[in-house]
């Protein structure tokens, strides 16, 4: 399926199929093109991707696999490297990984000669959301993505094949994002809004997870929904702020536990659910999609460590923490939250997760 993005200006294509790396492109109009791709992603697709880079004279770079890349050590080195192939504004950088290197990528076209050409080639389910919307960054020894810019690709090409080497967490992990498109299309922000229970039936199993049953609609249908907020909001002064929804804890236990993304982000939604006093039959819909689904039990540590890092996060003014929280009938909310309420919410979480 091909779509392209509706801004006022500047918009992009958006190719999301089996196979869409074979389709006929024309790159030329870079003077240079260098991909940067996630090793372990090269080590399990080399023919495809070499068959790729050498029918468009793409020079290659591997990268280190996963979030690791995502460091400024990193981002200097390669930055480096990249400048003393006489790069100009002219340029092409491609991102062959998942979202961290979509992240990293992003971030180096968005600097280098203060910004250059890239295009995104996601690899994971998760990539769905981190290749749209232009958000792009590294993290910093403080928290995650505290370094970053905005910057959008030429183009996405989204090639289904890619994601039948993925592990079975790697899948969930990249499904949470599309719960949470789903919780965000479920109210009246959004368009076409059904209730959860509606929703219900069509989230897969785990087993149909495995399978990649209807990926193809279920990535779309996240691509869709982010552009939906991206279009009404692209610098997050406002409506945007509402796909933070779950990662406000999401993050803090991602980087203490060293979780993948979006498991972590699906403990933050039921997190972020429990302090929006969401009803208790909304909470038991999204538990039931997450243990279907295949999500375990955390062993969480105390709260006082999660809760440091969330005072880092980037949403956060003075001492209050800012959450996005959810109401069936409203919609998504910002409110700010102080220490006492986040640790009830904390415990009713352990407890609730057994
Ligand atoms: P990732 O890039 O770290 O990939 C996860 C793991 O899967 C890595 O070990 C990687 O080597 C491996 N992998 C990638 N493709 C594979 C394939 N086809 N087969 C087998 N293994 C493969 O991360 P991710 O889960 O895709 O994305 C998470 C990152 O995206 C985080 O850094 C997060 O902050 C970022 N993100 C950004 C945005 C945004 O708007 N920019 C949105 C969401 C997430
Ligand atoms: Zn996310």
């Amino acid at each position: 399926m091909k779509f392209t993005t509706n801004y006022k200006e500047n918009n992009y294509e958006i190719i999301v199929e089996y196979g869409a790396l074979n389709l006929n492109y024309d790159f030329t109009q870079y003077d240079k093109r260098i991909a940067l791709i996630d090793e372990h992603v090269y080590g399990l697709h080399s023919v495809a991707i070499e068959s790729f880079i050498k029918q468009h004279h793409i020079e290659k770079m591997l990268i280190p696999f996963g979030e690791q890349v995502k460091t400024s050590a990193h981002y200097i080195k390669f930055t480096e490297q990249i400048l003393t192939k006489r790069v100009t504004r002219n340029s092409c950088l491609f991102a062959i990984g998942g979202g961290a290197t979509g992240d990293f990528t992003g971030f180096i076209a968005a600097t280098v000669l203060r910004g250059i050409h890239f295009i995104q080639i996601p690899t994971t389910i998760l990539a769905h959301d981190a290749s749209i919307g232009g958000k792009t960054g590294i993290n910093a020894t403080t928290g995650k993505n505290l370094i970053g810019a905005f910057k959008r690709p030429d183009k996405v090409i989204y090639d289904l094949n890619f994601l039948k080497t993925l592990s079975q967490t790697e899948k969930l992990s990249g499904f949470a994002e599309i719960i949470k498109h789903v919780i965000l299309s479920s109210t009246g922000n959004i368009n076409e809004s059904k209730s959860l229970l509606q929703l219900m039936n069509d989230i897969p199993d785990k087993h149909a997870l495995s399978h990649l049953n209807e990926i193809e609609r279920w990535i779309t249908f996240g691509i869709k929904t982010k552009m939906q907020v991206i279009l009404e909001d692209e610098f997050e002064n406002g409506i945007r702020k509402h796909l933070n929804f779950g990662h406000t804890f999401g993050h803090a236990i991602e980087f203490h536990h060293k979780l993948p993304h979006g498991v972590a982000v699906l403990h933050g939604i039921i997190f972020a659910l429990i302090l929006s006093d969401a009803e208790k039959s909304d909470l038991t819909i999204v538990l039931t999609w997450m243990k279907r689904l295949g999500l375990q039990r955390l062993n969480f540590e105390e709260f006082n460590i999660y809760n440091k890092l969330m005072q880092n996060d980037k949403k956060n003014e003075a001492s209050h923490i800012n959450f996005v929280v959810y109401n069936a009938l409203t919609g998504f909310h910002i409110r700010q939250f102080e220490g006492v309420q986040l640790q009830q919410t904390f415990e009713m979480l352990r407890k609730l997760e057994g």
